[in-house]
């Protein structure tokens, strides 16, 4: 993990959260070779624990010249109906969102 590379350490995205991808908006680029382009994913590990509780994690990569900008974690669980999503990161930032399952739920109002 590396701040040298980013414009913020671990932004506030609201209900962002990102499975995969990054948020290229938040990299100031690579401090290391000066690329400002393009970042790739690495080490891309999905578990699921045994409540349920899936996490992806992965690096966030310079394709240059393979310096680690950032760690990438997300987690995804359902708990009675509703859908738990959260992201962990600094280059993409902090984020989490609950979703109901149920199809009326008025608290969906809300979030969209
Ligand atoms: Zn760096
Ligand atoms: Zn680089
Ligand atoms: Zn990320």
């Amino acid at each position: 993990m590396c701040i040298n590379c980013l414009k913020t350490n671990t932004p506030d995205r609201g209900s962002t959260c990102l499975e995969k991808g990054a948020y290229l908006m938040n990299f100031a680029g690579c401090h290391a070779c000066k690329n400002v382009g393009f970042l790739k994913e690495e080490s891309k590990v999905s578990e699921e624990d045994d409540d349920g509780e899936e996490t992806v994690t992965y690096n966030h990569v310079c394709k240059e010249c393979d310096h680690i900008v950032a760690s990438h974690e997300y987690t995804f669980s359902v708990d009675d109906g509703f859908q738990e999503y959260s992201m962990n990161c600094t280059l993409c930032g902090y984020g989490s969102a609950t979703v109901s399952i149920l199809p009326d739920d008025p608290r969906e109002k809300q979030l969209f």
